[in-house]
């Protein structure tokens, strides 16, 4: 996401040279967020200091299926008949997925395992050492994703708080006071979706506490600082 809260300064904050954290015999790992917590920046950015692939099962769903492998054409039929993959069948995925070269040194997970069962399947054939969860209060999420609105002529995008027009009503870019937002960011839609989000992830959470593999990252910052702190959980 393009607009966050302004940087607050912590000089006090130690910093992470990337060079230092190659991935050198490192295990994987799963990353957490709730939509609208900046995760797929910091993703770009643990892909970028650790080379681990990053492993979206959905991408990796899509692709199996357009390639028509076995196991895509196994999951295929589930999403045809408009029912959930079974976890046997992501588990198929994922094993053939991490016997690729670039994942010798282990992956990322995003958005994968979403259950203890699928934690436990995990757990049996790649070895998770660290689960980030990047967490942002709801209230400061919905404040973000609900501010966003675009000019409906140039595509220009701006934020109530972050990223106001310069002129109220006017687009900096090209002039026109047409301005859209999308259906799906008003607070009650974005408020289920956390929700749910919590719901499925604390369990989780739990689990992968108990096995002191679980690292909470305040994602309420600048982008830097989170990039910093998720480098160091990951030592
Ligand atoms: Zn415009």
């Amino acid at each position: 996401m393009a607009t966050l809260r302004p940087s607050v300064a912590c000089p006090a904050r130690p910093t992470v040279k990337t060079e230092a954290l190659h991935a050198v015999n490192m295990e994987s790992i799963v990353l957490f967020g709730p939509p609208g917590a900046g995760k797929g920046t910091q993703a770009q950015r643990i892909m970028q200091s650790t080379g681990l692939p990053q492993v979206s099962t959905g991408d990796m769903l899509r692709a199996s299926v357009a390639a028509g492998t076995e196991t895509g054409m196994k999951a295929k039929k589930f999403m045809d008949a408009g029912q959930l993959v079974p976890d046997d069948v992501i588990i198929a995925l994922i094993r053939d997925r991490i016997q690729d070269a670039d994942a010798s040194n282990g992956v990322m997970f995003d958005g994968f395992p979403r259950t203890i069962p699928q934690a436990e399947a995990l757990a049996g054939i790649t070895n998770v050492s660290h689960v980030i969860a990047i967490e942002v209060p709801d209230e400061k999420i919905v404040e973000r994703i609900c501010g966003r609105y675009t000019c409906g002529n140039c595509g220009a995008v701006y934020h109530d708080t972050f990223n106001p027009t310069k002129t109220e009503g006017t687009c900096n870019s090209c002039g026109s006071s047409d301005f859209k937002r999308r259906a799906d960011d008003n607070a009650d839609t974005v408020m289920s979706r956390l929700s749910a989000y919590h719901e499925q992830t604390s369990p989780l959470a739990d689990w992968y506490d108990s096995k002191g593999i679980f690292h909470r990252i305040d994602g309420d910052r600048a982008i830097d600082e989170i990039s910093t702190d998720i480098l160091i959980a990951l030592e």
